[in-house]
């Protein structure tokens, strides 16, 4: 069969054969793949998919694939979960499941994270759980904070142990999820009892709900004389958490953290719930699996990473690959700075040895020998900047949530409101639910609301769920904006209501126009006037400022006074060649297709782009 011509460049056609692209690959990868040369691929997207792309850019699935449709190729677009499953398939490596039978598995501790609203007593919980601990006599070392720690307490008789993630509010636990990864199985939420709930305690509420993740009530300070746990319990039945008394199966438990009253009740009522609504096993005989938690880099020692084994056991020797870093188990301690050489599953361990720092929500898995991990790590980094270059053009944004509509990937506008203070946040949310889309197709859904600035939770609760940020007089705090940039989520800006209404009722419709500015690009000053048969008048002229383009829009002004708008520059000349540009201090021809011209009178020319609406 003869090839295909694409405006000239050949290409054999595929014969429908599959091809598997990472998610962001590039023309350089495509043609790698089919063996072409890329500089074809770029005039082959150019003519027929009309889009200017260079060899190395990261492409959106879709120019992928319509590429591949071009080429008579099936391209199948990885995503880089499915990419991972597989690059560690291909060592014979199934991550995240349990080897073996029913009866390999064991029961393990459950993973506690600690939510709720600022200086209800999270941090003061945290220690106050660990200390009763340690002065129990459970262990002998200096405490040092590793981002996780285990406790023993006694239930009917027997020990149990319980894993407390040692980084309190939602923030690590929400940017775990966005990143696909769940470290937690119980939620203690701390409410003052002195304060009720706020918008914390409400958010958290919503994370561990989004998260599917049992909540245990601990009622705080209740040392106070104005605390009130009654008044908390009525409270949190608005947000369907109804303690047992009251006929639900919440367990409450009225602690004080600075007191030490109750914290033993506590610790029961996480096992209890446990054992009730959960069923933690996992197989401690395999190569261990899990999660990176916290990680810095030690200017002696180098990476520590603080993982917590989620199956298998994990034992100093092993080699480890850690998101991408990698290397060999040199030593692991615990909460306690004690040497341990094993750790079984929910235990938390810092692990020396790895040779860059992982990120928080790394897997970790052990693997046969170093050179396995060390590919898998090398893939996995070559993985990661792919993915962040694609990232850009996937955004989920006011402006293209009608076009990913119509694609069928989402019918709810996912929000999240963040005000200056909480009158405006309500006012806001109840307008634009009032929002009548005119279809029931669509509707708009409000996952996360507060008062404040926007905060990395906000931004990675945005990247786990596709929604749009709407700050209501209020900005990123610190790095976030960059962040936000970075992991591709839209924050939209406004101070007045009734704007913020508009742009998402125009978003709902699909009516969200973009926005164009003027861009001025040159002006040149008409000296002669040519007459040329068939075309009219054409200027002679000197490029006074800038650049006249050929194609550009174009008016005519005469004594500062806009004589004739809205005209092209048809022709453009140097001498006798047609150019596409001239620079300031230049003569030229330009045809604009108007024929009143007069000595003295300015061309100016201009473009309309697109304008980042803020
Ligand atoms: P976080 O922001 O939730 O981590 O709150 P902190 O643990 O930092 O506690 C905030 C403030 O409340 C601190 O001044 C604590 O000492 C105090 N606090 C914490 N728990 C209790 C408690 O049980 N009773 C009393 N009276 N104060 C407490």
């Amino acid at each position: 069969m003869q090839a295909p011509s694409f405006g000239g460049v050949k290409i054999p056609s595929g014969n429908g054969k599959v091809i598997r692209l990472s998610r962001g690959a590039s023309l350089a990868d495509f043609g790698e793949r089919i063996d072409v040369n890329p500089a074809s691929l770029v005039q082959v997207v150019m003519t027929q998919l009309g889009e200017m792309v260079t060899a190395t850019q990261s492409l959106p699935d879709e120019t992928l694939q319509l590429l591949g449709e071009e080429l008579n190729y099936t391209v199948e677009v990885v995503s880089p979960e499915d990419e991972d499953r597989e690059l560690l398939e291909s060592f014979s490596i199934e991550f995240g499941e349990d080897i073996g039978s029913e009866e390999d598995l064991k029961p393990r501790a459950p993973v506690v994270t600690v939510m709720g609203h600022v200086d209800h007593g999270k941090t003061r919980l945290l220690d106050a759980i660990r200390n009763t601990n340690v002065a129990s006599g459970e262990a002998g070392g200096i405490t040092q904070h590793i981002g996780a720690y285990q406790v023993t307490t006694t239930v009917d008789g027997e020990e149990r142990k319980i894993t407390f993630i040692d980084t309190p509010g939602h923030e690590a636990f929400t940017a775990m999820r966005a990143r696909g990864a769940q470290a937690t199985d119980i939620a203690v939420l701390v409410v003052a009892a002195d304060d009720g709930v706020k918008p914390q305690t409400a958010e958290a509420i919503d994370h561990a709900k989004a998260a599917d993740v049992p909540i245990v009530v601990a009622v705080n300070k209740i040392d106070l004389p104005t605390a009130d746990p009654q008044k908390v319990r009525a409270q949190l039945t608005e947000y369907g958490l109804v303690a047992e008394e009251y006929g639900g199966n919440v367990q409450f438990v009225d602690i004080s953290a600075k007191e030490n009253l109750n914290i033993d009740q506590l610790l029961e009522a996480i096992i209890l719930t446990a054992d009730a609504e959960l069923d933690l096993k996992a197989n401690p005989d395999m190569p261990a699996q899990g999660l990176a938690i916290e990680a810095y880099l030690d200017r002696g020692r180098g990476s520590m990473a603080t993982v917590l084994v989620q199956r298998g056991t994990l034992r100093v020797g092993d080699s480890i690959v850690c998101g991408d870093a990698y290397g060999r188990v040199r030593a692991m301690l615990d909460e306690n700075g004690n040497r341990v050489k094993e750790a079984e599953p929910s235990r938390p361990v810092q692990v020396l040895g790895l040779t860059n720092v992982p990120s928080a929500g790394d897997s970790f898995l052990v693997v046969k020998d170093d050179r396995v991990a060390r590919q898998i790590a090398q893939q996995r980094e070559a993985r990661e900047r792919f993915a962040q270059q694609a990232k850009a053009s996937r955004r989920v944004t006011l402006d293209n949530w009608q076009k990913t509509l119509e694609e069928g990937q989402r019918e709810e506008l996912l929000l999240i409101i963040k005000g200056d203070m909480s009158g405006s946040v309500e006012a806001l949310e109840e307008s634009l639910l009032k929002i009548d889309p005119g279809t029931d197709e669509v509707a708009i859904r409000v996952i996360g609301r507060g008062v404040g600035a926007i905060t990395q939770n906000d931004i990675n609760l945005a990247a786990s769920s596709g929604a749009v940020i709407i700050g209501f007089n209020v900005r990123p705090e610190g790095k976030n904006s960059e962040l936000a940039e970075r992991m591709g989520v839209d924050i939209r800006y406004y101070s007045v209501i009734y704007q913020a209404i508009e742009e998402v009722e125009a978003a709902l419709k699909g009516m969200l126009k973009p926005e164009y500015e003027e861009v001025q690009l040159g002006t040149a000053e008409i000296r002669e006037i040519f007459k040329v048969p068939r075309v009219g008048n054409v200027a002679g002229a000197v490029v006074r400022s800038g650049v006249i383009k050929r194609n550009a829009k174009a008016r005519l002004i005469r004594d500062g006074v806009v004589v004739s708008d809205n005209l092209t520059v048809e022709s453009l000349r140097r001498f006798k060649d047609d150019v596409t540009e001239v620079r300031e201090g230049f003569e030229c021809g330009i045809g604009i297709g108007y024929n009143d011209i007069r000595v003295e009178d300015i061309i100016e020319t201009f473009e309309m782009r697109e304008k980042p609406r803020d």
